[in-house]
């Protein structure tokens, strides 16, 4: 497994961005090793902004996320992997350390999921939609599309290719955010569009609640990627955070146990990023590589 830590920032927040965990990325070519580092930048310099403007750790979260949605290179938005059917079924959640949240699963129609997510959240008593309607999403003041305007070329031709078993399903590419802000507020975020040639339907940890997407004022926040039928029985992320409120167990080590004993114990490849109450960040995944952001106290450290 491999984990990374960065002890708290004197600035205060804190901001970790994933963009999918997966096989190794040696396949890429430097071009589009490139593409995905200036895709991280962008999104990371958007939550960043907030954060160190004094704004909301949801706020930085969604902006962040917002970015890798409408980046085509990243599994959620435009540009997502598609349904064994060619479609794109989008799965978001958002969640606050104060214990609110909001997710969707199968949407279609808005443009950026993780707003969506934010207003189940925020205008509705429920926690989890699917399938939110153009009508629901437009009169929460989103902006609405069409499903073909998630579907690029170049995941029509990778679902051909798993499909013709010419390529193993790469997980790269969902794509999550969690933060602290300087009102020491933590928020989680995570987007995607499943794995590809998943069946209609098909549900991944990524809207489900302490699965895939988890926060908690005074803990920790988290956002995981990988094989999400896992992470739902493991309940990975609220493990972690189980971990370190009954056991006081520290971040890297708490995330080290879940990973070994939800994850690797049962084949399931992954990795997840988390942000302590007190700013310490922990990207980990037991897969050969994930796409990753974050500061390391002096600069942005990009990893692919
Ligand atoms: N966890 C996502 C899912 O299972 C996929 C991914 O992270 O790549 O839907």
């Amino acid at each position: 497994m491999h984990l990374f830590e960065v002890a708290p920032a004197a600035a205060g927040w804190a901001l970790v961005l994933h963009g999918g965990a997966g096989g190794r990325v040696d396949e890429l070519t430097l071009d589009a090793r490139g593409s995905y580092v200036e895709g991280l930048t962008r999104a990371y310099k958007a939550g960043a902004d907030v954060l160190a403007a004094g704004g909301a750790a949801l706020d930085a979260v969604c902006a962040a996320v917002e970015q890798l949605e409408d980046d085509p290179l990243f599994n959620a938005g435009r540009g997502a992997a598609l349904t064994s059917a060619g479609t794109a079924e989008l799965d978001a959640c958002v969640m606050t350390g104060d214990g609110r949240a909001g997710a969707i699963s199968a949407c279609r129609h808005a443009r950026n999921p993780v707003f969506a997510a934010r207003k189940v959240m925020e205008e509705t008593p429920a926690v989890l939609l699917v399938a939110p309607d153009l009508e629901r999403l437009s009169g929460w003041g989103l902006e609405t599309v069409e499903p073909g305007y998630f579907v690029t070329p170049a995941r029509q031709q990778q679902l051909q290719n798993v499909q013709d078993r010419l390529l193993e399903p790469s997980r790269h590419g969902t794509v999550g955010a969690v933060a602290l802000d300087l009102g020491g507020r933590v928020a989680a975020a995570t987007s995607t569009g499943g794995m590809v040639n998943q069946s209609e339907g098909r549900v991944g940890d990524t809207p489900i609640v302490g699965a895939g997407t988890y926060a908690r004022d005074g803990v920790v926040a988290i956002s995981c990627t990988g094989e999400g039928e896992a992470f739902i029985k493991g309940v990975v992320a609220h493990d972690i955070a189980a971990r370190m409120r009954y056991l006081g167990t520290p971040l890297a080590a708490a995330v080290e146990a879940t990973v070994a004993e939800e994850l690797t114990a049962h084949e399931a490849i992954g990795g997840l990023i988390a942000v302590g109450a007190d700013g310490r960040v922990v990207v980990a995944h037991n897969s050969p590589a994930m796409f990753a952001a974050y500061s390391d106290g002096t600069r942005l450290v990009t990893r692919t």
